[in-house]
């Protein structure tokens, strides 16, 4: 694709990144055939090459009633990254996407209403704290909520204590990513692991000051605030990192963002060294267990495996999990279009709820068709998302590995 940015932006480390991504679109639109939005709407401008061209003429002119019109289809993207994936050229959407929802943000306001729901997105739910006496109001009022933030709500705090239990001492030690959300919404999931790694010789260690991976804000062209919150958890992490093997998170979408530390800090000279050996070391949960013992530990049979969008297009892992599931035993039902969004994307299933639900609809459609026992995920926003509108369990595929009891 020919492009015409003005030499000033040209001259910035991101002009220049867009301008290449941008270079690299051929403009075939193979890429509209798996996105979600496209298949649901039909409309060229919420598929990725309408959007691509879209943040072309972003980035070309400043005319305000065009960013506008880029607004509202970049809102509605899910940044699922499907695209990337069917791409034949290779674009990098993904990191287009970034640059173009940055550059909105000086471009564009904001209706009250989406404005308020943003703002109380970006400072509540990354710190658990806040999350945690939101949540116990919300409970309260559950009914005055709108289903879609009535439904994310994580249910009353067990009385069980769920913190991972570290074991050892052994050789072998991880550093066992707690999240922001999940330690609140699923933290049944951690404690799983901590169990499986304990059974495998592995330690799991945990540091209290850990905080928000950055990706909630980045996803929502705050650029700024995602690249602090990314140097903060740094400086927590960092006097544990030389002690473990690997950083495991068992979020999905939270590793799809730190595995990419050390580009989003590459242009920062006191960062940059270290968030590349951060990002380094940081593995998903299935690619440790990969090399585990691992046995059926739970009465479910038939599982349905919905894959991530952030573990299959995010960070390319396609296949580990299915894997280990097999070789423990459970049987896995097929899938029709399981390289589709859920509609649970972040924040996406607040901000954009009528798109997020007949995403949800049509995905516990596919993988009940087969009649599962269980729905299993490797995000707990996928979790939490999917739960709310079925009665079959949905779980962490971790969870399987481990007695019910545990
Ligand atoms: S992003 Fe890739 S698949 Fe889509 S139009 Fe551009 S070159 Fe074609
Ligand atoms: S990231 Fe997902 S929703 Fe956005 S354009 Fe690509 S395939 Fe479509």
């Amino acid at each position: 694709m020919q492009t015409r940015l003005p030499e000033t932006l040209l001259a910035t480390p991101e002009g220049k990144r867009a301008d290449d991504i941008l270079r690299s679109c051929v403009h075939c639109g193979f890429c509209n055939a798996t996105c979600p939005t496209y298949q649901v709407l039909g409309d060229e401008l919420d598929g990725p090459r309408g959007r691509i061209y879209l943040i072309k003429e972003l980035l070309e002119t400043d005319d305000r009633q065009q960013a506008k019109i880029a607004q509202t289809h970049l809102d509605r993207c899910l940044t699922c990254r499907a695209c990337e994936t069917t791409c034949p050229s290779g674009v990098q959407y993904g990191e287009l996407l970034e640059i173009g929802r940055s550059v909105l943000k000086s471009r564009t306001t904001r209706g009250w209403r989406d404005a308020l729901s943003r703002r109380w997105l970006t400072r509540v739910l990354p710190y658990p704290q806040k999350f945690a006496r939101w949540a116990a109001a919300g409970r309260l009022v559950k009914w005055l909520l709108p289903r879609q933030i009535a439904g994310q709500l994580p249910r009353k705090v067990e009385h069980r204590d769920r913190t991972p239990v570290a074991g050892g001492p052994y050789t072998r030690k991880i550093l066992l990513l707690q999240g922001c959300v999940q330690r609140l919404a699923t933290p049944a999931v951690n404690a799983a692991v901590a169990q499986l790694c304990n059974a495998n010789e592995v330690e799991t260690m945990t540091v209290d000051g850990e905080g928000c991976c950055g990706g909630l804000h980045l996803h929502l062209g705050e650029d700024v605030e995602a690249l602090d919150a990314m140097r903060r958890n740094l400086d927590a992490l960092q006097p544990i990192l030389d002690e473990v093997e690997y950083v495991v998170s068992t979020a999905s979408g939270c590793g799809v963002t730190l595995k990419d530390y050390g580009r989003l800090l590459a242009h920062d000279p006191k960062y940059s060294a270290l968030a590349a050996e951060f990002a380094g070391k940081t593995i998903d949960i299935a690619e440790l267990v990969g090399g585990f013992n691992v046995a059926r530990k739970q009465n479910f049979q038939r599982i349905a495996w919905h894959a991530p969008c952030t573990l299959q297009h995010g960070q390319k892992l396609t296949g580990p999990v299915e894997q280990i599931l097999e070789r423990a035993g459970y049987e896995l039902v097929a899938v029709n279009d399981g390289h589709l969004c859920c509609g649970s994307a972040g924040t996406y299933s607040v901000l954009q709820p009528d798109l997020a639900d007949q995403l949800r609809t049509n995905k516990l459609a596919n993988l009940t068709a087969c009649d599962p026992d269980v729905i299993v995920t490797a995000n707990v926003g996928c979790q939490t998302h999917l739960q709310a509108e079925t009665d079959l369990p949905v779980l962490h595929w971790a969870q399987l590995l481990v007695s019910a009891d545990a």
